[in-house]
């Protein structure tokens, strides 16, 4: 995998490559539940981490924060250098530098392909119409879903949607893409086009947080594979160790369930 950047002549140190520091982040959903129990996570630029674990571990809410869709109360996360204020003050900024795909896809259903894909360029960039809709097209080549520009989503299927909603994402020229169980609302057949377009964007250096129980894929592309369970992050570690030879019982029953 191609990394976009190397730190061999000590110029810059290690923070300078970290493209997500999430440092001890504390969640409370209302004044009882606990629910992100003192989280820490560094990305580097150009590395790939897939989170794993058990539903309602908290892996959407940690996600969330880094693009800031949740808010958390204790705790820093410095995104591309970026200190996210816990109150969500900086959310333009931070909403241009993090893509985010969701399980659902959530695209416009009144909205063509392309105007989908024009939107945020168009309102939140300013970019010009004709230069939004150039990228979009060739964003919709890449994905392989041209022919669909004109389209509403509800005549795509799933695994179509999916790529319009990565395509989306990719308009906004991010930093970094997170994925929410991108594949998990999908019919077995088209998760492979959907992966593959993850595959390919990890390929090209794209720093990317994946959460997925797609193990063929997180065994492939994935630099860290990292189990969540209750709030906290269990254990981490490479997809050969992480796979083969776990540390934690949680990681081991986990993993038990799912391979
Ligand atoms: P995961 O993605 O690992 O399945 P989530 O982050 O979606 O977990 O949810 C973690 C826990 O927080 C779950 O118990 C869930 O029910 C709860 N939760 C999620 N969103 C909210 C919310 N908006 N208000 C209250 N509780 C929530
Ligand atoms: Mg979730």
């Amino acid at each position: 995998m191609t990394k976009t950047y190397t730190n061999t002549t000590q110029t810059h140190s290690p923070v300078d490559s970290a493209a997500i520091i999430a440092t001890d982040v504390h969640k409370w959903y209302g004044n009882h539940f606990h629910v992100l129990r003192g989280v820490s996570l560094s990305v580097k630029q150009g590395e790939v981490v897939v989170i794993m674990g058990p539903s309602g571990s908290g892996k959407s809410t940690f996600i969330r924060t880094f693009n800031a869709l949740e808010e958390f109360q204790q705790g820093s996360i410095i995104i591309d250098g970026i200190n996210l204020s816990h109150d969500l003050k900086n959310i333009e900024e931070i909403r241009r530098e993090v893509g985010m795909v969701f399980q659902q896809f959530n695209l416009f259903p009144h909205l063509t392909i392309l105007q989908n894909v024009t939107l945020a360029p168009i309102w939140v960039r300013r970019w010009p119409k004709a230069k939004a809709e150039e990228v979009a097209l060739q964003l919709l080549e890449r994905v392989g879903i041209l022919e669909q520009a004109k389209k509403f989503p509800g005549q795509l299927s799933g695994g179509q949607q999916q790529r319009v909603a990565i395509a989306r994402a990719l308009a906004m020229q991010p930093k970094i893409m997170l994925f929410d169980e991108p594949t998990s609302a999908l019919d077995p057949e088209m998760v492979r086009e959907v992966l593959d377009v993850m595959r390919t964007l990890a390929s090209e250096g794209m720093t990317m947080v994946c959460v997925t129980h797609e193990v063929g894929f997180a065994r492939e592309v994935a630099d860290r594979v990292v189990l969540m369970s209750d709030g906290v992050l269990v254990e981490e570690g490479t997809p050969e160790v992480f796979f083969s030879n776990p540390k934690e019982e949680r990681t081991k029953k986990f993993l038990s369930q799912i391979l």
